[in-house]
């Protein structure tokens, strides 16, 4: 079984709020371990989690060896106040708080840094994104930070214009990536950054009941028409669910998105160049 690039070990694909609430009084060991052990069976041996605000994450890296998993954690994401992430992270206002956020993840372990450029897939409306996206000069600060402490840097980034800006500026993966156009996915190809468009988040949503049948297939759809085309030009696409969010429960939601991405025609040696790429490349 490959590796799980995008996880989340604070959620529990059932309940964001129940999830997060098990932590309010410093994290749940049980809870941890359940979702390990979710891993476990499922014969995941690598997970990267997309952080949390808890200590979740840390605290999973600190158990995974007895589950036989190897485990990276960016800590908590990074956000721009008043934008999108407070549920897996902190926020920044000026850059002098970017700057200490960076340098507090580094000082408390953080295998790599994770930020957040974009707002979320409105899943009732596809094509729709909740918000904008941060601008060029903002994520190429970000991104530039963070490398500039050594770190890796993971992006969660959806939209055409906010991935090529996220792109250019030279992150280290791109996580979701919906909406892109040819000449983003052209980029992307060509500077080979390893590309997990969660496609578990949306394509299970079907049948729900949640959200419009139409619209959740509709955004199913797109992205994977994206990815056929980006697996056309070679681009480097991993396999990473967003495991922990609603209906992608820990262990099952990585199975589900090995098969979608199959559906889409993703070969298995781009999934594991790109996990691979992952894996030395985000560990500090
Ligand atoms: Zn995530």
């Amino acid at each position: 079984m490959l590796g799980e690039c995008h996880a989340h070990m604070i959620m529990d694909g059932i309940n964001y709020k129940n999830a997060v609430a098990r932590h309010q009084d410093g994290v749940c060991e049980e809870a941890v371990r359940e979702h390990l052990r979710q891993c476990k069976d499922a014969g995941i041996r690598f997970v990267r989690d997309g952080g949390d605000a808890k200590g979740v994450s840390k605290f999973a890296r600190s158990l995974a060896p007895e589950y036989g998993i190897d485990y990276l954690t960016p800590l908590f994401a990074i956000h721009k106040k008043g934008h999108y992430g407070g549920i897996v992270g902190h926020s920044y206002d000026s850059h002098e708080e970017y700057r200490a956020l960076v340098r507090r993840a580094k000082e408390e372990g953080a295998d790599f840094i994770k930020i957040m450029v974009s707002g979320l897939l409105d899943f009732g409306r596809a094509g729709v994104l909740s918000e904008e996206g941060l601008d060029r000069e903002e994520i190429r600060y970000m991104i530039e930070t963070a490398h500039d402490a050594g770190m890796a840097v993971m992006a969660h980034c959806n939209g055409d214009q906010t991935c090529r800006y996220t792109l250019e500026a030279g992150v280290d993966s791109l996580e979701h990536g919906f909406f892109m156009e040819e000449e983003t996915l052209a980029l992307l190809a060509e500077k080979q950054t390893p590309w997990f468009p969660t496609l578990a988040p949306v394509g299970n949503l079907s049948g729900c009941g949640r959200f419009p049948e139409e619209e959740v297939q509709k955004n199913l759809h797109m992205q994977m028409d994206r990815i056929k085309k980006a697996a056309s030009l070679h681009a480097c696409i991993g396999l990473g669910s967003d495991a922990g969010a609603y209906l992608v429960p820990h262990g099952k939601g990585t199975e589900d998105e090995y098969k979608y991405l199959k559906q889409a025609g993703v070969p298995e040696e781009t999934l594991l160049l790109a996990q691979s790429r992952v894996q030395k490349r985000f560990r500090r």
